[in-house]
């Protein structure tokens, strides 16, 4: 991929010893700043990545690519590469699923363009969420929840620390299902983009689909496999093998499944905070003998550089 090529030759050149490398290269290529739901600045975020090891990181926000220019910055003067990222929120037979475009050029109009209406919706939902739970007896919450998200868009995940700060509910994970679930009082339900949609933006910006963290869908095998064989029909390219929240099963399951259907393997933390609930940045198990890489048609830092 030019994009991460380009970057490479750059890092490289600051950090030689990436050449000499005999070690397979760290990537993780699933994480969030504060232009989303995540905690961190971009020049943080991929600080605490190449603290931590990673030598490619994909900076991933949903619906939302405004971290990535802080992040090249960033990434260049710590001597890794940048992937340019989004993760597109999807409506997919009443459900929600996530799709995460790599290496998409960010300057993409209709990328963009599909991404402002996902914004649009998500702007009336955080007040349709502060409308309900107002409903429900909880006051103050959209405000709360805006003042959270200053930097970036409102997602339930600022809802769920209100909650949790106004003494709602324990923890956030407990929040979601009391409050942020289907059945539940500050449940809105989702109008994203289409499968086949958020596929043809990223395509169109160049990058590759990535179906994100396929284990955590509460949907039957029946269903899964309807969904993995639509993926790949309408031009996805990979599925999230190892991810920050896949048991080590989850991980052999969908190494299993990407082989049968045809799709690469990708693999990222999720990684929004340092208190995650999931994987820090660059500490995933290696993706299982068999896969193909998402990165294998990249060219690993090394032969990027001799370019
Ligand atoms: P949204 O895109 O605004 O609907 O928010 C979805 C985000 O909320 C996800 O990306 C996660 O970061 C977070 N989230 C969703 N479900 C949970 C959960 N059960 N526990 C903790 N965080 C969650
Ligand atoms: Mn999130
Ligand atoms: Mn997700
Ligand atoms: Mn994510």
């Amino acid at each position: 991929m030019e994009r991460v090529g380009k970057q490479l030759n750059g890092a490289v050149a600051q950090r030689v010893n990436l050449m000499a490398m005999a070690e397979p290269c760290v990537y993780d290529l699933h994480a969030h700043t504060f232009y989303s739901d995540g905690a961190l600045s971009p020049a943080e975020l991929v600080i605490r990545a190449a603290a931590n090891g990673v030598q490619v990181l994909a900076l991933t926000d949903h619906d939302v690519t405004d971290g990535v220019p802080e992040a090249m910055v960033a990434a260049r003067q710590a001597g890794i590469a940048l992937v340019p990222g989004v993760e597109i929120s999807v409506t997919w037979n009443a459900r929600v699923v996530h799709v995460v475009g790599l290496n998409i050029d960010t300057a993409n109009d209709a990328l963009q363009v599909g991404l402002a209406r996902l914004r649009e919706f998500r702007d009336w939902r955080a007040e349709e969420i502060g409308r309900r739970l107002a409903k429900a007896g909880i006051p103050g919450a959209i405000e709360d929840a805006r003042r959270r998200a200053q930097r970036g868009l409102v997602s339930r995940t600022h809802f769920a620390q209100f909650l949790v700060a106004a003494g709602y509910a324990a923890d956030v994970r407990s929040v979601f299902k009391k409050y942020l679930v289907h059945g539940k009082p500050g449940h809105v339900p989702g109008a994203w983009a289409g499968l086949d949609e958020a596929i043809g933006w990223i395509r169109a910006a160049g990058g590759q689909a990535v179906l994100a963290h396929p284990a955590r869908y509460k949907i039957t095998a029946t269903r899964l496999r309807k969904l993995l064989g639509e993926f790949r029909e309408v031009g996805g390219a990979a599925i999230e093998v190892v991810s920050g929240s896949h048991s080590r099963d989850d991980i052999f399951r969908f190494a299993q499944l990407a082989s049968s259907y045809g799709l690469l393997a990708s693999s990222g933390s999720d990684f929004h905070a340092p208190q995650n609930e999931y994987a820090d940045l660059g500490r995933l198990p290696r993706l299982p003998d068999g896969c193909t890489p998402v990165w294998q048609a990249w060219g690993t830092p090394a032969t990027a550089a001799a370019v």
